[in-house]
């Protein structure tokens, strides 16, 4: 409060933490060393301790007692990164207590002083700046299954999702609190970022290694990841299945054509009840896929229903006020809301 009527902007930055007991001292002395360099914006770091199982949580609640712009958030057990940066979102779109957020990895994999220059080009007007890595210090395997996922990603997802971007990026406070619409259990928040829109920019940077520990994305909890970020945003795979059918009914069509070519000018080499097994084969595991698309179809609308998005996102109202004297747009409400309540009318 203090900070808002001496009229500083706000930024918080939301920091999610799984087991970085020896990270979290020299990351949290170089984002403050970042930070320095602008006296004139306030500063709030919003760790989110995602059930650490070593002394990570200890090591935060000091942080705490010597730096009282630290806050900690502490998950009940590991609900992973996506969803320990959706409660820092949260808990920004909620007490509206900051005009940009910055997410950033506690394990110096995103250098702090990238984020000064994020900031910089979020005052130039841009509500968006992501981070794209230029180079990544990252094993040859991780870099070819990156590769590999962006690149099905590109063909499949029906928005534009930025290459080898992580979640690294800063964010105007309208943003987040689009983003904070989006309820989806199984998160894919670049995607979203992406999906929500505004103007967005690019900051390239070259990624470090992680200072200490390990990494908390194993290729198990990768390839899950992976199938949120292309299942989260594409409904093609389902639509694959119809493909699949058109092709083997085509199939079916062009062998009876055949067999019955051979029926015509070579009677003499046909072999009787070949062609109704193999015709019918291939006809009825065609018919069969089709109508599995069509299903696919249903389940694929189904899908996009129970996600349950926002429907459109306003960058800006220009109207007369109303009434009461406010600008307003159209309401916002979710079909899930209970309808016509007010917050804090259900009693
Ligand atoms: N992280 C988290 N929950 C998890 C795994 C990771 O909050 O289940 C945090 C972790 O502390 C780090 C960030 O998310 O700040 C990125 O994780 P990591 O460095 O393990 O991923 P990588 O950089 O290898 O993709
Ligand atoms: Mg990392």
């Amino acid at each position: 409060m203090e900070e808002r009527s001496s009229g500083r902007r706000r930024i918080a930055y939301v920091l999610p933490v799984y087991n970085e007991e020896e990270n979290i001292g020299v990351f949290h002395a170089a984002l403050v060393a970042a930070t320095d360099q602008r006296p004139d914006l306030a500063f709030e770091f919003v760790y989110v301790d995602d059930g650490s199982r070593d002394s990570s949580l200890e090591r935060l609640i000091e942080l705490r007692a010597q730096d009282p712009r630290v806050s900690v958030l502490q998950f009940s057990r590991n609900f992973g990164h996506q969803l320990a940066v959706t409660a820092g979102l949260d808990l920004v779109a909620e007490t509206r207590t900051a005009d940009a957020v910055i997410v950033l990895d506690t394990d110096l994999q995103d250098p702090p002083r990238v984020s000064i220059e994020m900031i910089e080009r979020w005052e130039a007007g841009v509500e968006v700046v992501y981070a794209q890595r230029r180079t990544r210090k990252d094993t040859p395997f991780k870099r070819a299954t990156a590769w590999g996922f962006y690149w099905a990603l590109d063909r499949l997802a029906s928005i534009e999702i930025p290459r080898n971007v992580g979640d690294f990026r800063l964010m105007d406070a309208k943003v987040v609190a689009e983003i904070s619409r989006y309820r989806e259990h199984d998160r894919f928040l670049r995607g979203i970022v992406a999906h929500v829109g505004f103007r967005q920019e690019a900051l390239l940077f070259d990624r470090d290694e992680r200072f200490a520990g390990e990494t908390g994305y194993p290729l198990k909890k990768m390839l899950s990841f992976a199938a949120s970020g292309i299942l989260g945003f594409s409904t093609t795979p389902l639509k694959m299945i119809s493909r699949l059918g058109y092709a083997i009914s085509l199939l079916a069509v062009l062998l009876a054509l055949y067999v019955l070519c051979i029926r015509i000018f070579r009677p003499d080499e046909s072999v009787p009840g070949w062609a109704f097994l193999g015709v019918g084969m291939f006809m009825l595991s065609g018919i069969q896929l089709v109508m599995m698309g069509v299903i696919g179809s249903y389940l694929g609308r189904v899908y996009v229903e129970s996600q349950d998005r926002p429907l459109y996102t306003l960058a800006m109202v220009a109207r007369e006020p109303d009434a009461d004297g406010h600008y307003r747009g159209p309401e916002r409400r979710r079909h899930r809301d209970v309808a016509g309540l007010a917050p804090g009318a259900e009693s």
